[in-house]
């Protein structure tokens, strides 16, 4: 138990230090994001109420237009000179830029002898101007109730002496802003010569006007610039209810500016004016477009998605770590293992060796029979050492990267009746009855020969090594499918079904092994090597009614012709881990 928690700790303190590791990260994260967060909305705010700001400036400037661009063009000596068609002209231009005027409207001397007492208009239903001076007054419309409203309204102002004028009307239950712009034919200024001006319907104003002021004079200022996200636009009347822009609320971040609905710019002629309508304070609000990104990373998953991914990548490498020295120490385990039970093996037949010929460098061998059980001493203990070399070599050049299989096509049950006589011949099998049986089929395969010899030799060695008291073993060549099949047959101690992998592994030995001492578990994994370099594999099963079978699969040769053709190819020792 404390050996398990001493192999632990290390591990646990891994895991705790990598947690703390990321709670840290993440902690950084989030107070970065915080930060970043609570920046891009003082920015946004900033953005957004230099914004409004703006905005509110254009709506004034266009709401100021008229007076001066269109009022003020026409000239006083071509009212003098009743020039009608030059006024016609300048409503034209003036409708046609300011959306807020539904009419013009014009009186003069001239207007007055064809429509006494009223006004003419000139409005969006007039005829298209095409600048003819005979047309005159008849370029006009009369609104006979508007018209007389307006001129009361201007000969009101005329003790005054101001030249401008602002008025309120209601007809027939429209609101009107009046705007009045009074010509006079002396100094005196007490009588009039013409009235000019214009007049802004406001409940158009509230229903259709911001459309087309957003679309002339906002739209461009809203586009997203220099990296910050686009802006939409809402306007509030007086009482704060939304004349214009998105239903849905605004967002979080926004900006108010006021702004004067007035349609004349009242700080400029304000000292001209002899009437003016009180002030309507409306306002302008910018936010951020909601279905737009504004870089603010609100949830977890736009937020920490990054950080979650580097903790993930954190934990698969600590796995990968873990699993990676577990297996090294799994390795050095084995190999220092392997060194222990080489150094055994070799310890027995070199005392042997050394203590037999010190017996015969000594001269106490006094029989001839004493002396040829000596030399059968040296030369089984010879022979010992040397199949140890052998074993030890083979599993080197195998294990080679470089190894190169020179592969031929080759008839499997010759090849399995050849090795397993040479096998028994070289072999001490005595006892055993090794049978070779076929389903009279040739499976040919591309091999090669002596690679595919050792393979079987190897499995032999062991179906007799660990046969027990079963004296028999059996070789079957088959065929299954588009493959070869080799199955060596014991009736021996069997395999453990969990050892059943790792015995391919390299120095291995499985506990039934315990009791034989010959064998440095490289047999297995040099075969699973030489069948993995033919693109076949080694099954392990149960023999029924006890032992181990050992099955080779090994892909068929199907093209004839191929028999004939050699070829090469490089074996790969996949994994130095493996
Ligand atoms: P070894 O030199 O120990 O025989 P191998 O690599 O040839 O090494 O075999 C690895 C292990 O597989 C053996 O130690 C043994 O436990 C098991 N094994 C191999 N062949 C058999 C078999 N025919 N019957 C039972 N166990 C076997």
């Amino acid at each position: 138990m404390r050996k398990q928690l001493a192999r632990l700790d290390p591990v646990v303190f891994v895991v705790v230090a990598l947690l703390c590791a990321a709670t840290l990260v993440i902690y950084f994260h989030h107070r970065a994001l915080t930060a970043l967060n609570r920046q891009t909305t003082v920015i946004l705010q900033k953005v957004a109420e230099q914004t409004a700001a703006t905005a509110a400036l254009e709506i004034r400037d266009a709401f100021d237009g008229p007076v001066f661009n269109t009022l003020a063009s026409i000239t006083h000596p071509s009212l003098v000179a009743g020039r009608l068609e030059l006024v016609a002209r300048a409503y034209d231009e003036g409708l046609r830029t300011y959306p807020q005027v539904e009419r013009f409207f014009v009186w003069t001397q001239r207007t007055d002898r064809e429509f006494p007492g009223e006004a003419v208009f000139y409005g969006r239903d007039a005829e298209p101007f095409d600048g003819n001076p005979r047309d005159g007054v008849g370029l006009f419309r009369p609104d006979p109730e508007l018209g007389r409203e307006i001129v009361a309204a201007a000969r009101r102002q005329t003790g005054a002496q101001q030249i401008y004028a602002a008025v309120p009307a209601a007809i027939d239950g429209v609101d009107y802003d009046i705007f009045l712009r009074l010509y006079y034919t002396g100094a005196s200024r007490d009588r009039l010569l013409a009235v000019l001006g214009f007049v802004v319907n406001l409940s158009h104003v509230r229903t259709a006007l911001f459309p087309e002021v957003h679309r002339r004079y906002l739209a461009n200022l809203l586009e997203p610039r220099d990296g910050s996200p686009p802006f939409e636009l809402r306007v509030l009347d007086t009482e704060g209810r939304q004349v214009f822009g998105p239903t849905q609320p605004p967002h979080r971040i926004s900006a108010r500016r006021e702004f004067s609905l007035q349609f004349y710019p009242v700080h400029e002629i304000g000292t001209r004016m002899s009437a003016t309508l009180p002030e309507r304070r409306w306002t302008v609000m910018v936010s951020p477009r909601l279905s737009e990104p504004t870089g603010l990373p609100s949830t977890l998953a736009q937020g920490y998605w990054l950080s979650g991914l580097s903790v993930l990548l954190m934990l698969a490498a600590l796995v990968l770590a873990i699993k990676t020295s577990q297996r090294a120490a799994q390795l050095a385990r084995m190999q220092s293992e392997f060194v222990a039970h080489v150094s055994h093996q070799l310890k027995t037949p070199v005392s042997l060796l050394s203590a037999v010929i010190e017996t015969v460098t000594l001269e106490r061998v006094r029989s001839p029979e004493k002396l040829a059980q000596c030399m059968a001493i040296i030369r089984g203990q010879t022979s010992r050492l040397s199949a140890l070399v052998e074993g030890i070599l083979q599993f080197s050049r195998v294990s080679d990267r470089r190894r190169r299989y020179e592969l031929e096509a080759v008839r499997l049950p010759a090849l399995v009746r050849e090795t397993v006589d040479a096998f028994v011949a070289a072999v001490e099998t005595s006892g055993f009855r090794i049978e070779v049986a076929d389903d009279g089929r040739t499976p040919v395969v591309a091999a090669d020969p002596a690679a595919l010899e050792q393979a079987l030799i190897n499995l032999l060695d062991n179906a007799i090594k660990y046969s027990g008291a079963s004296r028999l073993v059996t070789v079957r060549v088959g065929v299954a499918g588009s493959e070869a099949l080799i199955e060596v047959v014991d009736h021996g101690i069997g395999v453990r079904p969990d050892e059943r992998e790792r015995i391919r592994e390299r120095f291995y030995r499985g506990r039934g092994a315990a009791m034989h001492r010959d064998g440095f578990g490289l047999g297995l994994p040099i075969s699973t090597e030489i069948l993995a370099a033919h693109r076949g594999a080694i099954d392990i099963e149960d023999t029924p009614g006890g032992g181990a079978t050992f099955r080779m699969r090994l892909p068929l040769l199907q093209d004839a012709a191929a028999e004939r053709r050699r070829f090469a190819f490089r074996a790969r020792w996949r994994s130095e881990l493996r």
